[in-house]
């Protein structure tokens, strides 16, 4: 149903005014009733003192960047996720941009990544001129395969790039003596990851450069939003001035030196302190947050077993079965078609599934700008039958029981 045509009231007799104010109703009743039985994919959410802070952010009388909020979130990053420096970005993109800047990334130098992944982990050292060459994941965790990463390098290659998909770990330790013998940068993009772990060491705190996201659609966010942890101490200088549009503003401040000057390349990757204060507040929470999406996952998890025994699906491998942050819970469809179909039905049913990634290496910029290093089987086989299930902060577990039932459903007709 459409909204009637608005007039002013007065052009309106009396039974007009009637209809348009009943129809109103109806349409935002239907609207109402359907926010309650839809289960969306996902929703943004509020967790605590966002608002709060936000207005303490405005009477602090700072709302550029590098305020009292960033230092509190910077400060939470070091201490929560242990690493040398954290510096907030706009994205996760900005900060993988500021990756590519730091570590000196020139024009046709190679970059190895997955293509199962979201374009910016490329597209920030296409950037820079390098190409993107996309090495295969594998098939329990969908990370970049380390079996298959030595005979990618070439005398071009220069850094790894690590995607820690959904939260599980990639192989750190062999990534690490990797790149170590073959003197290669490490950089995360741990977009996904915010409090998963690998050896007990945080993602994104393991790499020369962590990359991590607070974009509405992850565990912790601020709408748009990022950060850049630097675990190599070489880099922490230069991070902080290409951070401040290539300016030694930082320094400048700390009073370690006497005039502020424009001394290398760099922009502005520094949020505002209005971003800065809603991601503070959910910082306080992440923990929360990360246990009530692993609640959610592991009902998922209990109560579509039955239906993997049966051979119907697949269930997501985790590394000591746990889900660590639990950013995504996936199923595996037998073929392309039935994920379409079991999509369709769901949509039916109003619940929200989506499926990513058209594989980078497939799009029309992956195939301009990057090469493909030996065979992707992998990537091709599970980007054409993954499906993700809903999963947000504000998810009950009725909604969960809701979405099994409706998946049960399907395969038994
Ligand atoms: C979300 C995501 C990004 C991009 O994050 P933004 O903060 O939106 O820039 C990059 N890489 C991966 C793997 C992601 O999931």
């Amino acid at each position: 149903m459409s909204l009637p045509e608005y007039r002013n009231s007065y052009d309106l007799d009396l039974a007009e005014q009637k209809d348009f104010v009943g129809s109103l109703t109806e349409i935002i009743a239907q609207a109402i009733s359907q926010k309650a039985e839809k289960v969306p994919f996902g929703k943004p959410f509020i967790v605590g003192k966002e608002l709060s802070y936000i207005a303490q952010a405005v009477s602090n009388g700072v709302l550029s960047g590098d305020g009292e909020f960033t230092r509190r979130c910077h400060e939470w990053l070091e201490t929560n996720l242990v690493c040398k420096r954290a510096l907030l970005t706009h994205s996760c993109t900005a900060a993988l941009e500021m990756a590519a800047l730091l570590t000196d990334i020139q024009a046709g130098d190679e970059v190895l990544m997955p293509s199962f992944t979201f374009v910016s982990t490329a597209s920030a050292f296409v950037l820079r001129g390098a190409i993107p060459v996309f090495v295969d994941i594998r098939p329990d965790t969908l990370n970049i395969n380390e079996e298959l990463i030595e005979r990618a390098i070439t005398s071009r290659t220069k850094a790894i790039v690590a995607v820690h998909y959904a939260g599980q770990p990639c192989n750190m330790r062999v990534l690490k003596d990797i790149c170590q013998k073959h003197e290669l940068y490490l950089i995360e993009d741990a977009a996904q990851a915010i409090l998963a772990k690998n050896d007990g060491q945080a993602l994104g705190t393991i790499g020369d450069l962590g990359c991590l996201s607070f974009h509405e659609t992850k565990n912790v966010i601020s709408g748009e939003g990022g950060a850049l942890l630097i675990n190599n101490e070489k880099l922490i200088e230069r991070a902080e001035i290409i951070w401040q549009k290539g300016t030694n503003r930082k320094a400048f401040f700390r009073g370690e030196v006497d005039k502020y000057t424009w001394v290398d390349i760099g922009s502005s990757f520094l949020p505002s302190e209005l971003t800065a204060a809603f991601l503070y507040a959910q910082l306080e929470h992440a923990e929360h947050i990360n246990a009530h999406r692993r609640e959610l996952y592991l009902s998922y998890y209990s109560s579509l077993k039955p239906l993997a025994e049966k051979g119907y699906l697949s269930l997501p491998a985790t590394i000591n079965g746990k889900p660590e942050n639990a950013h995504i819970f996936y199923v595996t469809c037998r073929t392309e078609t039935e994920r379409k179909a079991l999509i369709d039905f769901l949509a039916g049913l109003n619940i929200a599934a989506v499926f990513h990634y058209v594989p980078l290496h497939d799009s029309p910029a992956g195939k301009r700008y990057s090469r493909v290093s030996g065979g992707l089987d992998v990537t091709n086989d599970i980007s054409k039958r993954l499906l993700r299930l809903p999963l947000f902060s504000q998810m009950t577990s009725e909604m969960v029981e809701r979405v099994c039932h409706a998946i049960n459903s399907f395969f038994k007709a």
